[in-house]
């Protein structure tokens, strides 16, 4: 989509521009986990596509890509085969399992607007069905509630299910006591929010004890079944509630031949995001490996726009002939909003927690958003929060 804007935004006319998405809608994934808990209305985190790109300059094609052949230049859709001069792909990410037994099959993964769904329901079922058990160790299975991976997604998920549960628990389910509801975020390192300052990490460690969440560090899960995980030092821990927040992989995308990858799918590119024998063709965001100071890209939104822009303006001054300079990527900070009024932000070096730092996380990001009548959907959701009672309606 930023490609696309981009593009739009920095050529002459005469480039005809094509973009093919399965969904019609741009999901804005910051604020995924309020929406879970409540916060933000779940029409809110979406936005259709023909809003923000205008179809009269830019075809829009609802359709998903299902081979591309890279040597002859084309690709397969349901509708048909079309070929191009220049291709940007950007399929994105989905869950990585890890190829860890029964996770996949026992766990909510938190990535599209469905998980989101289905964590709510699943929140007030458990509160609902632990109101009525009178059965101790099934009820104490029912309010355990974990959050696997301490990245910021776990991070940002965990605090927001401990909110919503310290929020509503005393006024709308007073057959449950909070310290009967065990809230656990499980992360195989040794600190969370490995991406930020450690100082920033420790911060939040205080911050979620504090909430009462349990945090288990070095613990890999092993195994899941449906009525518990097992950790690497051989624990077993009963679930009512399982959420992966453990990292993902790219998403499928066949490539005809088949080209490099790194060992998450990612496809692998050169210092102008082309793919490597490839010159025209490039793989942007969640779904390729860009590598920068001897690591790769983390797959986040603020890499994936700065390598739309940059493709948007190195594709232009290729059609031109002009020399195009390597791919940089500027690091500009790093944020996590940990409940309510609390966060710690990184920005261009400088460290914020607390209260300015939440501020600074919820200004950012609605700057981020692509469309003004959601900003306003966003703060009224937010004000609306402030003011009167969670709603712990199922939403199907
Ligand atoms: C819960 C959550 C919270 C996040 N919070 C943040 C945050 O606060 N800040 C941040 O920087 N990043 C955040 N991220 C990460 C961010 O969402 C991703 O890094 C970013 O969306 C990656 O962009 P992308 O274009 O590579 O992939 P996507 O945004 O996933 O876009 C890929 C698109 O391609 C479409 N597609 C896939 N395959 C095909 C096909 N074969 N044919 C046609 N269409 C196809 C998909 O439908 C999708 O719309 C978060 C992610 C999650 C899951």
């Amino acid at each position: 989509m930023y490609t696309v804007f981009y593009l739009k935004k920095y050529s002459e006319e005469g480039i005809d521009i094509t973009l093919f998405e399965k969904k019609n809608y741009l999901l804005y994934t910051p604020v995924l986990h309020e929406m879970a808990t409540g916060t933000v209305n779940a029409r809110h985190v979406v936005i259709p596509i023909r809003e923000i790109i205008n179809p009269r300059q830019i075809h829009i094609r609802c359709e998903e890509v299902d081979r591309v052949d890279l040597n002859r230049k084309a690709f397969e859709t349901r509708s048909g085969i079309f070929t191009f001069d220049y291709l940007v792909l950007s399929q994105g990410s989905e869950s990585n399992f890890y190829s860890i037994p029964g996770i996949r099959e026992n766990c909510i993964p938190f990535k599209g607007i469905e998980d989101a769904i289905r964590l709510r329901n699943n929140l007030v079922s458990i509160l609902e069905k632990g109101a009525i058990e009178e059965d101790s160790r099934k009820r104490k299975k029912l309010l355990t509630i974990i959050v696997a991976g301490g990245g910021c997604t776990g991070v940002e998920v965990v605090t927001e299910i401990a909110q919503f549960i310290n929020l509503i628990l005393d006024r709308d389910y007073p057959e449950i006591r909070r310290s009967e509801v065990r809230i656990l975020l499980i992360e195989a390192m040794d600190k969370i929010l490995p991406s930020f300052p450690r100082y920033l990490s420790n911060v939040a460690t205080e911050r979620l004890k504090r909430m009462g969440i349990e945090i288990l560090l070095d613990s890999p899960i092993q195994w899941a079944n449906e009525d518990s995980i097992g950790l690497k030092d051989g624990t077993e821990i009963p679930i009512g509630i399982l959420v992966w927040a453990g990292g993902v992989k790219a998403r499928d995308l066949s490539l005809k031949p088949e080209v490099k990858r790194d060992p998450s799918g990612r496809i692998m590119v050169n210092d102008h995001l082309e793919i490597l024998g490839h010159p025209g063709i490039f793989a942007i965001g969640d779904g390729s490996h860009v590598s920068h100071n001897g690591d790769s890209l983390p797959p986040t939104a603020s890499v994936a726009v700065q390598e739309a822009r940059y493709v948007a303006k190195s594709l232009l001054l290729q059609i031109q002939e002009r020399e195009i300079p390597p791919f940089q990527f500027h690091y500009r900070g790093d944020m996590a909003s940990l409940g309510f009024m609390f966060g710690v932000t990184e920005v261009y070096g400088w460290h914020f927690k607390g209260f300015i730092a939440w501020i600074l996380w919820k200004l950012f990001k609605l700057a981020m958003l692509p469309r003004y009548k959601t900003r306003f959907q966003i703060i009224a959701d937010w004000l609306i929060t402030l003011a009167f009672r969670r709603d712990t309606s199922k939403l199907t």
